[in-house]
C-alpha cells in the first residue's frame, strides 16, 4: 500500500465544512486546514484532502479527480452524477422544500401549475413536479432565493430549510418537502484495490464515531434488593456490567445506551431507585 494516498474532497466553507472536518479529526486523522487552503496532506494517514466548493465535489469524485468527497444528497441528486454512496454521516440535515408566499392560497401541488418558481435545484424540482405531472416555470438562481417572491422575480421558490426562520422573515410558509437530506460519504465507481482498502480502514473508523455518537455510556448504583428490576431498564447492547460497591447491599452497573431513549431511561432508573448516576460521551465505540 506504500505511496497510495486517499484523495478526499470535502466543502471549502460552508454548513458542511466545520463538522467534515471534524468528522474527520475524530477518526485520528491529523490534517492542517488553514484558511485558504486548497489541498493538505494527512500527517498520519494516507489520505489528501481537496477543499472545494461542494457543488462540484459530485464530478471531481465521478471522475477520479477525487476518490472520495462529502457532500449533501440534495447536491447529489441535483448534480446526477454517478458516483456511489457510501454513508450516510448523520450531519448536514436539512430538507428541499416548496414554499409560497403568505397570501398564496395553498390548497395542493397542483396549485403550482403555470407558476414561476425560483430555485437552485432545477433538476430535482422538474422531476418531483414531473411526478405529479405539474407543469410549472422554473427559474434557476444560485443565490438567495428565498427573496424572489418580494422582489417579484417568482410567485413560490423551492429552497432549503432547516429551521425555517429564513423562509418566515421573508414571509414564506413551506408547502411541499420535495426532498430530505443530510450529509454522505460519496466514493468513486472503480476505486482501485490500494484507494479501496485506505477507504475501508477510514470508513471502520466513520463508523465507530457515528455508532459512539448515538450512544452513552452510564453508570450507576443499586440497592441490590432492587438491581434485577434495574438491569431489566437498561436496553445496553450487552448485558451490563455489575460490580460490589465497597459499601455492602449495593452495586455498580455499568452500561452503554442509545441516546434517543437516553432521558426516559434515566428517569425509569431514579424511580426504580437507581443513585449517583452519570452519563459520559463515547469517543469510539468500535463494533
Ligand atoms: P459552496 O460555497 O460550497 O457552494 P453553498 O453556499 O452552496 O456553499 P452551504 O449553504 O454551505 O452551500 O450548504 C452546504 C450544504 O449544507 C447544503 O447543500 C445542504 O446539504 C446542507 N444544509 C444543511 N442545512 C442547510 C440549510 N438550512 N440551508 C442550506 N443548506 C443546508
Ligand atoms: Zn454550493
Amino acid at each position: 500500500m506504500t505511496g497510495t494516498k486517499l484523495k478526499i474532497a470535502l466543502q471549502k466553507s460552508g454548513r458542511l465544512s466545520e463538522e467534515s472536518n471534524a468528522l474527520l479529526k475524530k477518526c485520528g486523522v491529523r490534517f492542517n486546514n488553514g484558511a485558504g487552503k486548497l489541498k493538505s496532506e494527512a500527517v498520519n494517514f494516507p489520505i489528501e484532502i481537496y477543499f472545494l466548493r461542494d457543488d462540484d465535489i459530485p464530478e471531481y469524485v465521478a471522475d477520479g479527480v477525487a476518490d472520495i468527497g462529502i457532500v449533501g444528497e440534495n447536491v447529489l441528486a441535483e448534480t446526477k452524477k454517478d458516483v456511489q454512496t457510501i454513508e450516510k454521516l448523520g450531519f448536514g440535515k436539512c430538507r428541499l422544500s416548496l414554499a409560497v408566499p403568505k397570501n398564496f392560497s395553498y390548497r395542493s401541488v397542483k396549485d403550482f401549475a403555470g407558476k414561476r418558481i425560483a430555485t437552485s435545484y432545477p433538476q430535482i424540482l422538474g422531476d418531483y413536479f414531473a411526478a405529479n405531472s405539474v407543469e410549472s416555470d422554473i427559474h434557476t438562481i444560485s443565490g438567495s432565493v428565498e427573496i424572489a417572491p418580494s422582489i417579484g422575480l417568482a410567485d413560490a421558490v423551492c429552497d432549503l430549510v432547516s429551521s425555517g426562520s429564513t423562509l418566515f422573515t421573508n414571509g414564506l410558509r413551506e408547502v411541499e418537502i420535495v426532498m430530505q437530506s443530510e450529509a454522505v460519504l460519496i466514493a468513486h465507481n472503480n476505486l482501485d484495490g490500494n484507494s479501496r482498502k485506505i477507504l475501508d480502514k477510514l470508513l471502520f473508523r466513520i463508523k465507530s464515531v457515528r455508532a459512539a455518537a448515538q450512544n452513552k455510556y452510564i453508570l450507576l448504583n443499586a440497592p441490590n434488593d432492587k438491581l434485577t428490576e434495574i438491569i431489566a431498564l437498561l436496553p445496553g447492547i450487552k448485558s451490563p456490567t455489575v460490580m460490589p460497591l465497597a459499601e455492602t447491599g449495593w452495586s455498580s452497573v455499568h452500561s452503554v445506551i442509545n441516546e434517543n431513549d437516553f432521558w426516559e431511561v434515566v428517569e425509569n432508573l431514579k424511580a426504580g431507585g437507581a443513585e449517583g448516576i452519570l452519563v459520559l460521551s463515547i469517543d469510539q465505540m468500535i463494533q
